[in-house]
């Protein structure tokens, strides 16, 4: 048995920041990791708007040591043959004009590092099993597997959630739910040789939409639209490229169908069925190596979770849902509600009174920044936010709009943020859809 402020489950971006502020604040924590890190991770690419989140904690410059910056995101429509670059210098609030691109197995350990040297107690090779309440049903700490196999009781005045899509707290009271519309699958992995811009567009990332080939109807089952499909393609420092392709639950049913009976590889056949249907992202590939054995596969990655607070507990990252990768936003909202939450549970565990009222403006804040990225990516697949990325007469102010939130600047309440929000409305009603 052993006690602390704060007991935080999972060591990703979420719980390390989380971790790293709470203790720099002068609490007690414990992180519990359940692997050990370096490992694998899908969430390579930053946003400009997370780098005060970074410095914030005091890791910034690690950060930028490491990895290469992300100037712009360059985005290309292999459908009606278009392209156009986002330069984040071009933002509305534009103080911060670059990312990174990050291997998370190299950024993770660096963040989890961080929070072990900022004071936390990181314990990796831990599973939480589940969340421990009081005689009044408030959170009171976690039952966790210890790396000899042993159930170890932690006591602790708070509770964070951060367990990624293990959603442990969610898992615990109904789990998830999917969200209406987007059922796509990524198929990914690691390259070298891809060719690359020079100078400062070298880090860029690149979203590339290529036809799903399937009838509207097919492809869709209602609403009359084919939803694009699209590439990623995010270099890293060192040389190698992550590429993957998000396609449609249709797209797979209908590719999968064309492979040979008992075609092994499944997700590396796909994965290279996709690159042939994309012109760009065959260009990019024709000298590549790929460096994992195989392609990997992930589906139906979006969900929303019932509750992400409780008495004595909240979650944070994906741990509170999540919703498609188009914009790279997951990282950002891990981090930057991490920050947040480790400064309201600060706060709440030196007047307990405080706790409900703290925690609910939390919610309502992280919320609402996450709700644009939905609303976003919810006009993206509806069909209209397309034809407005890749308008060749867009407005400058239409065009600091885009690039604001692709820099992920959605935790404000300012005016050309309302106006993109009411516009993703007006673009969401306008494809009969009401997100
Ligand atoms: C296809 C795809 C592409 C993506 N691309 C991007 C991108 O380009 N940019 C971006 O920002 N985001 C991207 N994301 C999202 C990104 O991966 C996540 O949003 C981000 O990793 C969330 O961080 P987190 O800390 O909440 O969770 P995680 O990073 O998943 O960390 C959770 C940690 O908790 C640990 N854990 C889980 N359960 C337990 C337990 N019971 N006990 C102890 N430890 C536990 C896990 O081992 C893990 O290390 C992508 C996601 C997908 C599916």
């Amino acid at each position: 048995m052993s006690a602390t402020d704060v007991v935080v489950i999972g060591g990703g971006p979420a719980g390390s920041v989380c971790a790293s502020r709470l203790a720099r604040r002068g609490c007690s924590v414990v992180v519990l990791e359940k692997e050990t890190f370096p490992r694998f991770h899908l969430g390579e690419s930053l946003l400009p708007r997370s780098l005060p989140v970074l410095e914030e904690i005091g890791v910034l410059e690690a950060v930028k040591a490491r990895f290469i910056p992300k100037y712009g995101a360059r985005f290309h429509d292999d459908i009606r043959k278009k392209k156009d670059r986002f330069s984040f210098d071009g933002a509305w609030k534009n103080d911060i004009v670059h990312a990174f691109e990050v291997p998370r197995d190299a950024f993770d350990e660096l963040l989890l590092d961080h929070a072990r040297a900022s004071g936390a107690d990181v314990r990796q090779r831990w599973t939480a099993e589940r969340v421990v309440t009081n005689e009044r049903g408030r959170a009171a700490g976690v039952d966790a597997t210890a790396p000899d196999g042993t159930t170890v009781r932690i006591d602790a005045r708070f509770v964070v959630d951060a367990s990624g899509r293990d959603v442990l707290t969610a898992r615990a009271s109904g789990g998830t739910s999917k969200i209406e519309g987007l059922d796509q699958t990524a198929l990914y992995a690691h390259f070298e040789g891809v060719p690359r811009q020079g100078g400062k567009l070298e880090g860029d990332i690149d979203i590339i939409l290529f036809p799903s080939g399937l009838a509207p109807r097919v492809a869709d089952g209602e609403g009359g639209v084919a939803r694009p499909n699209w590439f990623w393609v995010i270099p890293f420092k060192d040389g190698r490229t992550s590429v993957g392709a998000v396609v449609s639950r249709a797209w797979m049913r209908d590719r999968r169908a064309r492979l040979s009976a008992g075609e092994s590889a499944i997700a590396t056949s796909l994965f290279e069925i996709a690159v042939s249907e994309s012109a760009t992202a065959t260009e990019l590939l024709a000298k590549a190596t790929r460096l994992w054995p195989h392609a990997e596969a992930t589906a139906d990655f979006s969900y929303r979770v019932g509750a992400t607070s409780g008495d004595g507990w909240l979650a944070i990252g994906d741990a509170g849902g999540f919703i498609d990768p188009l914009f790279s936003t997951g990282a950002h909202i891990a981090m930057t509600g991490g920050l947040l939450a480790a400064d309201v549970i600060a706060q709440a565990l030196e007047s307990s009174d405080e706790e409900r009222r703290l925690v609910g403006e939390w919610e309502r804040y992280v919320r609402a920044g996450a709700e644009t990225f939905i609303l976003a990516v919810q006009a993206f697949y509806a069909g209209p936010l397309v034809g407005v990325l890749f308008a060749e007469d867009k407005h400058a102010a239409l065009r600091r709009s885009i690039t604001s939130l692709l820099a992920g600047d959605v935790f404000n309440d300012a005016i050309w943020l309302r106006d993109v929000r009411l516009r993703l409305k007006e673009m969401l009603a306008s494809a009969g859809t009401d997100g």
